[in-house]
């Protein structure tokens, strides 16, 4: 016999598109939520800057749709971004009456601060801990619609069968059982992958496993080359300084203690897009004008009183981890792997090619961010999306019946995870993923090349050879955190591959994609999105066209 949990929808992810999915979802309807680890640490918790939308009456959606779709080099959706743009005021005011505590202005309303490539300062924030502010919000609100949550279960597989998504097979991580967990719907809000890279903005569970799992159903990836890179990171541990300090009012310098985006870029300076001022860090350091590898953000022209009330959170962490306490030095900063612009695709409903399937937040590619996303928009987009994943699959769920499932899915997981358990020696799990971030940072960077990227694909194809044999020493059952880190490290080799092949094949310039030997966006032979499917060679390329609506592509 073959033990089954049944739900109407099952959301796979308790971020926050995850949660907010799950507050969407039609009253009624039996709603389970998943999740790898406790909600409250979903890496959402971690985001600082804040949220974007237009609901000042002096700004309106239609610039921020225009800022959203310029900085995405016109790679993004239009209809994807108009919706985002439109319905996002709407949404910020509902987190408010959901129990979200934004920051003031001296009027009293919710306070905003500019950010990077915004043409009207639109970013609504709870001081730097945003994230932690939305997320706890939406946890209370979890908690009193009464939805169950799977505490650390860990989804391995998606079931299909007959081109529909029936359910997923996932782990109780404390009683290392596998289930199959059949639901009528299926939604991943799952998350970036950002720990592809060996250092990274990203919490340790970012490893994509979700869009790994979309793509071994057949579902393609979108767009997964580009990979932004955040212009201020810590070095050794690549912690996160947010754009907010630059929004305050923080400056960019080098060792010669000039503002060298004054050279770049004299108008927006600080406050340019992310994708271009990580390029003229490096373009510093490159050419000697850095300090140990770094640029210094300097904030100390802020004052103790703004530092203290605005960026409590960046001033603790530059404390504890490089020594230097803003309110009296600069930061050493530099660019780092921060968040996946690409992902798996979906429509402007969050509907993917698969019959009963549903992606939103990071692990989707909706596609608002195109090249770029500019800061502020992800969280925006994991609301809006959230919620129209969470109302789309309440409609679809009354069409269908009842679900059937089949024995064959859960035996092939089991069989699966056998196979990782089986070897007796050989090589650990730590140094093959070491391995790949090294291969990754070292290839495929800010600045893309042909010739590195192809060696970095040769490295990840002998790690993929080798993972199949690699040996865990932890055979227990219980809180098996080294098999987990296996079935992860197997989720980023399969990102790894999409990134490098779909980089490979873009030649040309745009948003965080930036191939020295052909410097310029070209528009005539690449305004295209790329589209990824699993086969057994590796994955196959398609193309397929953006959606333009009403803001041509212009310089
Ligand atoms: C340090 C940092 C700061 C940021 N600051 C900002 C900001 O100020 N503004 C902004 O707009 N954006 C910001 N971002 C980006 C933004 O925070 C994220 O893109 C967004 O929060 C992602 O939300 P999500 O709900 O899609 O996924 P996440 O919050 O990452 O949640 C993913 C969920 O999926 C679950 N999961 C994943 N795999 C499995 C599996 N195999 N089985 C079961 N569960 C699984 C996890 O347990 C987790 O619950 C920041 C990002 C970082 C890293």
């Amino acid at each position: 016999m073959m033990e089954v949990r049944t739900h109407d929808i099952l959301i796979v992810g308790a971020g926050l598109a995850g949660m907010r999915a799950a507050v969407a979802a039609a009253p009624g309807l039996d709603v389970a939520i998943v999740s790898k680890v406790h909600p409250l640490r979903s890496h959402s918790v971690a985001a600082q800057g804040g949220i974007n939308a237009a609901i000042s009456p002096k700004d309106s959606w239609e610039a921020h749709a225009f800022d959203t779709a310029k900085g995405s080099g016109y790679l993004g959706d239009q209809d994807a971004i108009e919706v985002m743009c439109q319905e996002g005021p709407a949404d910020i005011l509902e987190l408010e009456r959901l129990g979200a505590i934004f920051s003031r202005n001296e009027q009293g309303e919710i306070a905003q601060r500019p950010f990077g490539g915004a043409g009207y300062p639109r970013t609504c924030y709870a001081a730097d801990r945003t994230g932690h502010a939305l997320l706890h919000a939406m946890y209370e609100q979890l908690l009193k619609k009464g939805v169950f949550v799977y505490e650390e279960w860990y989804v391995l597989s998606l079931i299909v069968e007959d081109r529909i998504c029936k359910g997923v097979i996932a782990m109780d991580v404390l009683r290392g059982e596998l289930h199959a967990i059949e639901a009528k719907t299926v939604i991943f809000a799952t998350g970036g992958y950002g720990r592809v890279y060996s250092s990274s903005t990203n919490a340790v569970i970012n490893t994509g496993d979700g869009m790994s799992m979309a793509y071994r159903a057949g579902v393609p990836l979108m767009d997964m080359e580009f990979v932004q890179f955040h212009p201020t990171t810590l070095r050794e541990t690549g912690i996160l300084i947010t754009e907010g300090a630059r929004g305050e009012g923080g400056y960019l310098l080098n060792t010669l203690g000039d503002r060298f985006m004054s050279r770049y870029d004299p108008q927006k300076m600080e406050l340019a897009t992310r994708d271009f001022i990580s390029r003229c860090e490096q373009q510093e350091i490159e050419e000697g004008r850095g300090v140990n590898g770094c640029v210094l953000l300097d904030l100390r022209h802020l004052g103790k009183k703004k530092i203290m009330e605005r960026l409590p959170q960046i001033r603790q962490l530059a404390i504890s981890f490089v020594g230097v306490d803003p309110i009296e030095s600069p930061i050493p900063v530099r660019p780092g792997a921060h968040y996946s612009m690409g992902g798996i695709r979906t429509n402007a409903w969050c509907e993917t090619e698969l019959a009963g399937f549903y992606a939103a937040g990071e692990c989707a590619c909706v596609s608002v961010h195109g090249a770029n996303r500019l800061g502020g928009n992800s969280l925006l987009e994991t609301i809006v999306f959230g919620r129209r994943a969470g109302i789309r699959a309440s409609e679809y769920v009354r069409t269908v019946k009842s679900v059937t499932l089949s024995s064959a899915p859960l035996q092939a997981e089991r069989k699966k995870v056998e196979r990782l358990l089986k070897h007796k020696n050989g090589e650990r799990i730590g140094p093959l993923r070491e391995e790949l971030g090294a291969a990754m940072t070292d290839h495929l960077g800010i600045f893309r090349k042909r010739e590195r990227m192809e060696q970095a694909l040769r490295r990840i194809r002998d790690l993929r050879q080798r993972y199949e044999n690699v040996y865990l020493e932890d055979r227990g059952k219980i809180f098996n955190t080294e098999l987990t880190n296996a079935l992860e490290l197997g989720s980023l080799i399969d990102l790894a591959e999409t990134i490098v092949i779909g980089a490979i094949a873009r030649e040309e310039s745009r948003g965080s994609h930036f191939r020295t030997e052909f410097p310029n966006r070209n528009d005539a032979g690449w305004l295209k999105h790329t589209l990824a499917y699993c086969t057994e060679s590796g994955p196959r390329l398609e193309y397929a066209p953006v959606t333009i609506t009403r803001f041509p592509p212009a310089g």
